[in-house]
């Protein structure tokens, strides 16, 4: 099995009402404690046993239209970056930092990216 997903692989797999492991309801007002398995539904591909009768998954348009979106925003924030720039608040990054596995400008401290 190849472990290497395409990019339009993350949206497209995702429900669309999920709101993040740490919260305690999705969009849809499904508490995630309702489903005992360690598996979530709101993930097409991870072999759920339990369904949610209120899971949505985006449709081949939506996704292509998020990755267009997210195309868009990488182009704008290269040349920002390249030129020291944050691309959140246009603000001159003096310095970067690792926190934990995410790489931030400073002195505005927003997020750079993160590094698995
Ligand atoms: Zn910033």
């Amino acid at each position: 099995m190849d472990l290497v997903f395409p990019l339009e692989y993350q949206p497209g797999n995702w429900c669309k009402h999920f709101t993040g492991r740490f919260q305690k309801h999705c969009q849809a007002g499904i508490a995630y404690i309702t489903f005992q398995a360690s598996a979530l539904p709101c993930l097409k591909d991870n072999c759920a046993t339990e369904i949610c009768p209120h899971a949505s998954f985006p449709t081949v348009t939506e996704v292509q239209a998020q990755m267009q979106e997210m195309e868009g925003l990488i182009k704008q924030a290269l040349p920002n970056l390249s030129q020291g720039i944050c691309p959140q608040c246009g603000h001159p990054i003096e310095r970067k930092e690792m926190e934990g596995f995410s790489q931030y400008a400073m002195p505005c401290r927003h997020r750079l990216g993160t590094t698995f």
